[in-house]
């Protein structure tokens, strides 16, 4: 590394550290870029700040567009600063901004909070794939953490595959749904009610509150037909309404909650772990693949290996064998 360069990520790592808020966006920009030499700088970095990682409480909001993520978010960080902690608003939305998806994590959408010294809100990056966005909103949890921020929600759309990438980065999983008939548990896909450690159901007030009531005792039920994990923690379901303050004290006490017993019961060490591991590995993936796409002898071949397995003159499998083989030949 030049000298020059180990000046830039000490004095990075040094800010990030005390806590300073210019210094942390900046190294956000760096690993927010795709520029070799930045990616090489935020390697570096973060290298260097993983000692300082690790102390927060980190936690995944996901819900469908109009379900009262950013009302939520917005009257429990208040909570959360309310009661001495630092918080930090991350986002991951693939959707947006090409398909119109709704904004996440923008600062508009949670004006208290972001006007607060006490909170760090990061919008979502404006390109990239989910698994580019992911590893990117990785390195800036772990940015944030070194910088001690006690909790972490990195939010989410809940209409598909971002669910999954957001809880392969959080400790707790909280999945908000929004009062009305039946058509509720249909509409969510099982697999993501799964993944909750904590359903809340919004906007328990006024005309809709017997609805947001039925919806908790519907969520309820539908909870405890799921195979109990081992983590020791049962998941539960809270109303609550970002309007009135109901049930928002209570949201944070069960987060603690939850938090307290995967600590306790050694999953939540073993979560993060496992998590790790599978970043490593999504990594290797990733590489591997791009190293093969843009290896000479391999697009030498490729255009008539798709074009016989499109005829069926030859399996996939077999293609993809003589595809792997011209790799290692060169590799
Ligand atoms: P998001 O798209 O999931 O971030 O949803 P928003 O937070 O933007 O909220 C969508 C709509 O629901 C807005 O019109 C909010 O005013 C409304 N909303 C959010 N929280 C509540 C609540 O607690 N009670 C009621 N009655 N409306 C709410």
């Amino acid at each position: 590394m030049k000298k020059s360069e180990d000046k830039k990520i000490t004095e990075l790592a040094n800010g990030v550290l005390i806590g300073d808020r210019r210094k942390l966006a900046r190294a956000i920009t760096v690993a927010e870029s795709t520029r070799a030499d930045d990616r090489n700088l935020a390697e570096n970095l973060i290298s260097k700040l993983l000692p300082h990682t690790g102390g927060s409480v980190r936690i995944g909001i996901s819900g469908v567009p109009g379900v009262g993520k950013s009302t939520f978010i917005e009257a429990l960080g208040l909570h959360i600063i309310g009661m001495g902690k630092t918080l930090s608003v991350l986002a991951i939305d693939p959707s947006s901004p090409n398909t119109g998806g709704s904004i996440m994590g923008d600062k508009t959408r949670m004006p208290e909070l972001s006007r607060n010294k006490n909170a760090f809100i990061r919008p979502t990056p404006s390109a990239g794939t989910l698994g580019g966005i992911a590893r990117y909103t990785r390195e800036v949890l772990l940015l944030v953490e070194a910088a001690g921020v006690d909790v972490i929600l990195v939010e989410t759309v809940g209409v598909g595959q971002s669910e999954f990438a957001v809880a392969n980065l959080v400790d707790m999983f909280i999945l908000l749904v929004a009062p009305g008939g039946g058509d509720d548990l249909q509409g969510i896909k099982k697999g993501i009610v799964e993944l909750a450690d904590l359903i809340i159901v919004t906007k328990t007030d006024g005309d809709l509150t017997p609805a947001a009531e039925r919806a908790q005792a519907d969520y309820s039920t539908a909870l405890n037909l799921f195979k109990p994990t081992n983590s020791g923690w049962k998941p539960k379901v809270i109303s609550c309404s970002a309007h009135t303050g109901r049930g928002i004290p209570e949201s944070w006490d069960a987060i603690q909650s939850c938090y307290d017993t995967l600590y306790s019961s050694g999953s939540l060490l073993m979560r993060r772990k496992e998590q790790a591991k599978k970043e490593m590995w999504c990594e290797i993936s990733e590489n591997i693949l791009e190293d093969i796409k843009s290896d000479k002898n391999v697009t030498s071949i490729l255009p008539e290996l798709e074009s016989m397995v499109e005829k069926g003159t030859m399996s996939p499998t077999e293609a993809a064998r003589n595809l792997l083989l011209k790799y290692k030949k060169n590799a």
